[in-house]
């Protein structure tokens, strides 16, 4: 658990089934929560609107954490567009490369969000740096380790001369169990419903499709269906149906 000087959190909230349980994480957690989204041009709007549309559910379906959940801030990132050539900023078709990183992978993406997302929480006094980074993820990426996170806790630490925390609240569990982390958290908001309820607002809301489908609504939400975040998506919430509350 967080120590008790620890009241105040920015969560990297993107609009996506992790982000947002994330959100409620730290929201369960934390009496002053703001949150920090990045716009680098992405091929599809559609992350932009949703997290938007999120936090709107959030303040109204659960009044115990709308007192709590403070500014958004939107930083643009259109710089990342001049650095990289991948699928979600350039107009490619998604691929696996042979590195086995999908080409949707901007080298040292998160290194960048986190960096910016402590140089705002620096100025508006916020200790703890929540993301929902995970190593059991399909693609791997390098900078969502668990090493990567310590070394840039230590990194910002020292370089802003504050002591940053970076809360991973997902690193080590999978899908399926993110659905569930999510349902405890709702069920601890309000206990009449909460649970199903936050699961509904995640599964209706967030938005986590790579070709940002918005017109398919599969069991798991809305997505193509075929991409590699929607399989991902679709098997974790298999895996939660299966097995609703661990
Ligand atoms: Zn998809």
């Amino acid at each position: 658990m967080m120590p008790p000087m620890h009241t105040s959190a920015l969560v990297l909230f993107s609009g996506g089934q992790d982000s947002t349980t994330c959100l409620a994480h730290a929201l369960s957690r934390f009496e002053r929560v703001e949150t920090i989204g990045f716009d680098y041009g992405q091929r599809h709007h559609v992350e932009m609107v949703a997290r938007l549309t999120v936090l709107t559910e959030l303040r109204q379906q659960f009044p115990a954490w709308s007192s709590r959940l403070g500014q958004d801030h939107v930083l643009d990132l259109a710089v990342l567009g001049q650095v990289s050539e991948t699928s979600l900023t350039r107009d490619m078709a998604f691929r696996m490369e042979s590195t086995g990183l999908p080409n949707t992978f901007v080298p040292g993406r998160n290194l960048l969000f986190l960096t910016l997302a402590a140089a705002l929480a620096y100025r508006r006094d916020l200790p703890v740096i929540v993301t929902g980074v995970c190593e059991t993820d399909f693609s791997g990426y390098p900078d969502c380790r668990d090493d990567t996170m310590k070394a840039m806790q230590l990194a910002l630490s020292l370089g802003m001369d504050k002591r940053f925390l970076i809360d991973t609240p997902l690193m080590w569990i999978d899908k399926a169990d993110t659905w569930r982390l999510a349902h405890t958290l709702g069920q601890q908001a309000d206990a009449a419903g909460g649970g199903q309820r936050l699961v509904d607002l995640i599964l209706e809301h967030t938005h986590t499709c790579y070709q940002g489908d918005r017109t398919h609504r599969q069991s798991w939400g809305y997505g193509c269906g075929a991409c590699p975040a929607c399989e991902l998506r679709a098997k974790g919430f298999a895996g939660y149906m299966g097995q609703p509350r661990g």
